[in-house]
């Protein structure tokens, strides 16, 4: 195995594909040789990350899914080991961001944000993981956040939600590693360009220059991430380098956590 072919023969499916860490995410794990299956609630997106995946001569699906609705992840699923054989890995990089403390959100805000970002997780998860511990083996990579390991203001439905997604992860590592099955989580700062950061930003009533400088700060090595930087670290936790590892998480946050 070459470094330049981490995945070569793996089919892994992206949940959350058609956009921002989750199209980086495809596209590079096609360039490593996997065979993509990108879903998305969007079919748009998705297809639009596919197609410039094809176009850079890798392989890859998309796939219309709702990671919210059972019957929408069976037959995605379904239609992704139709096309590409079992699932060896998943990356579950959909999710929801609606600002507000707790008395801010409504209820409902609560409800959609933990749908997307928790069931919609444990959901794609009872999808696969089935067929990996027929198989033996499998690998689960959760898009969590610096968020899920510290409080962001006013995000009183957001914060919580991704902690659970890393207790979900946890609990996954240690009930299926004896069949041979890892999950690990990434924890990443602000991504520059993506939908959440626009989310953010509008949260913040209109982007503004020293809005961005004010975050950028918040990152000690003085930029924000791209999906790339996460995206490399996400080959990791789905390849075989990241063997002797599961149930944690890691941090890709230039330097956020650590202080400012
Ligand atoms: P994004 O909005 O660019 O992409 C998210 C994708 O998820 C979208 O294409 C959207 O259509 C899809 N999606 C939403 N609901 C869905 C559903 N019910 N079923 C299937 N797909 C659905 O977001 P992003 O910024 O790339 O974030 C990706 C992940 O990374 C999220 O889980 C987010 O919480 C996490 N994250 C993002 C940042 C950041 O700064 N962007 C930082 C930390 C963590």
């Amino acid at each position: 195995m070459g470094i330049t072919d981490l995945l070569t023969g793996q089919h892994v499916v992206v949940t959350g594909g058609g956009s921002g860490i989750g199209d980086g995410i495809a596209r590079l794990f096609a360039a490593q040789g996997a065979r993509v299956s990108v879903t998305d609630l969007r079919a748009e997106a998705a297809a639009k990350t596919a197609a410039a995946i094809e176009a850079d001569g890798g392989t890859a699906t998309a796939i219309t899914l709702d990671v919210t609705d059972e019957d929408s992840v069976t037959a995605g699923l379904t239609a992704a080991r139709a096309t590409h054989g079992p699932v060896d890995a998943v990356v579950n990089s959909a999710g929801a961001w609606i600002g507000g403390s707790v008395t801010e959100v409504s209820v409902s805000d609560w409800d959609t944000v933990m749908s997307v970002n928790v069931r919609g997780a444990f959901l794609v998860a009872r999808g696969v993981l089935p067929e990996m511990v027929d198989r033996g083996s499998g690998r689960l990579v959760m898009i969590s956040s610096v968020a899920g390991l510290k409080a962001t203001r006013r995000a009183g439905a957001y914060n919580p939600s991704k902690s659970a997604l890393l207790a979900l992860t946890r609990n996954i590592a240690i009930d299926y590693a004896g069949s041979g099955i890892r999950a690990n989580a990434i924890c990443p700062g602000v991504i520059d360009g993506t939908g959440m950061d626009h989310t953010v930003r509008a949260f913040r009533n209109g982007y503004t220059e020293d809005y961005q400088r004010w975050v950028t700060e918040l990152h000690p090595l003085g930029r924000l991430g791209t999906p790339e930087d996460v995206a490399r670290c996400a080959l990791f936790l789905a390849s075989d380098q990241s063997s002797w590892m599961t149930g944690t998480s890691v941090v890709v946050d230039g330097g956020c956590m650590t202080g400012y």
